[in-house]
């Protein structure tokens, strides 16, 4: 019979292996992923990861201040708080979102004259390079 002290430990265990996973996604993304994108990908690593357990564990991490949520499309994804300020381009074919690292423009210009910008939030649409070579019938 295992006692309870160290069942608990097996389960922290378990939840931190989890976690890592979940966090691992983050690591070399293009772009903001939705709940169900990080558990396609954590899946692969850990087959018996349930939505629900992914779904925690990222509420965590965002109120940890790790992860920042994003609604793009009308879908809310998630990305590493610690990046800098940036815009996001949104496929309307595949629903995918991607970050666009230089913001092209002088962000003081998106408000009018005298006032102080804190936060924008842009999101510019159209086809990524995948869809677009799909239309096209390359594979
Ligand atoms: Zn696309
Ligand atoms: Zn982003």
């Amino acid at each position: 019979m295992v006692d309870k002290l160290e069942r608990n430990q097996k389960k922290l265990h378990r939840n931190t292996k989890q976690r890592a996973v979940i966090a691992a996604c983050f690591s070399n993304e293009v772009g903001p992923l939705s709940v169900n994108e990080v558990h396609a990908q954590a899946a692969k690593q850990s087959p018996s990861l349930g939505i629900a357990t992914v779904y925690r564990a990222m509420n965590a991490f965002v109120e940890e201040g790790i992860l920042a949520p994003v609604v793009i499309g009308g879908t809310t994804r998630y990305e590493p708080a610690a990046k800098r300020r940036h815009h996001h381009f949104h496929c309307r074919q595949c629903n995918a979102a991607f970050c666009v690292e230089d913001t092209p423009v002088t962000t003081s210009r998106l408000a009018p004259k005298g006032f102080t910008i804190h936060e924008y939030d842009l999101v510019v649409s159209g086809t990524c390079p995948s869809c677009l070579s799909e239309n096209r019938g390359e594979h």
